[in-house]
């Protein structure tokens, strides 16, 4: 943590929580949170759930992502979901090339730059996720492929626009695995990330955008995570699904 960057916690619920459930957990999460201030506390439902968790939310602390979008503005692009539909059920911020979306629906450096691109047109605040496999990181090339994914997610983003840019440093092999970085481990490629963008824009831009954390943080782990200097946050999935743990996990001290 930093004392010029607030700490973001976002909750991805992945492919899970109806809108019954999920009114029944926002309802439960949003009193637990209440007091929250100095944070900001965002929840990531499915697209059929989005509605459910904005009439529960209205007013509160809690924002609202989405967890993708279409780089298009409208039109014959059957089953997807564009930025003005997020907008106008009360989205603020869209989750942008999370590894499964990568590995599992194709999604590439160059599909998740026209979505962050169209995010920003449209003013909502791109939550972009990049991250190493186990078998890059064995095999030295963790510099590579984070500089690889941070340099095409972001290319022609203007030094205004990535202001507005939160970054999510997601391990994949961390991701559900229980299996979490070390803070040691996630600082250092959160500076390597950072780096990046100052190479990328100016050393103010660096310092000022959020860098969060993903894979396998809990309420016992995030303390320890968000001591660390270039750790602003954390991206949430499994913890995120029990109101009990997801705030306890925002409540960290
Ligand atoms: C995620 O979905 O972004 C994630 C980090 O999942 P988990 O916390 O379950 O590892």
């Amino acid at each position: 943590m930093h004392p010029k960057r607030r700490p973001i916690l976002a909750g991805n619920w992945k492919m899970n929580m109806t809108a019954t459930q999920t009114r029944d957990l926002a309802s439960k999460l949003v009193p637990l949170v209440a007091n929250v201030k100095d944070r900001d506390i965002v929840l990531g439902p499915p697209f059929t759930s989005i509605a459910a968790a904005a009439d529960v939310i209205r007013g509160t602390n809690i924002g609202l992502a989405a967890q993708n979008l279409h780089w298009e503005d409208k039109g014959a692009f059957t089953g997807e979901i564009s930025a003005d539909m997020l907008l106008d059920s009360g989205c603020k911020y869209v989750i942008i090339g999370h590894s499964e979306r990568r590995q599992y629906f194709g999604e590439t450096d160059e599909t998740v730059n026209k979505k962050v691109k169209q995010a920003l047109k449209k003013g909502l605040l791109p939550i972009m996720c990049v991250g190493e496999t186990l078998a890059e990181r064995e095999a030295g090339k963790l510099n590579e492929v984070i500089g690889r994914q941070v340099t095409g997610g972001l290319k022609d983003v203007s030094a205004d626009d990535m202001k507005k840019v939160v970054i999510a440093y997601e391990p994949v092999w961390a991701i559900g695995t229980g299996k979490t970085a070390t803070p040691e481990q996630a600082n250092e490629v959160h500076a390597l990330i950072r780096g990046k963008v100052r190479s990328l824009y100016t050393a103010d831009i660096a310092e000022g955008i959020r860098i969060q954390y993903g894979g396998s943080v809990t309420p016992e782990n995030v303390s320890q995570l968000m001591a660390k200097p270039d750790i602003d946050g954390a991206l949430v999935g499994g913890a995120s699904l029990k109101p009990d743990s997801f705030a306890a996990l925002v409540n960290f001290k």
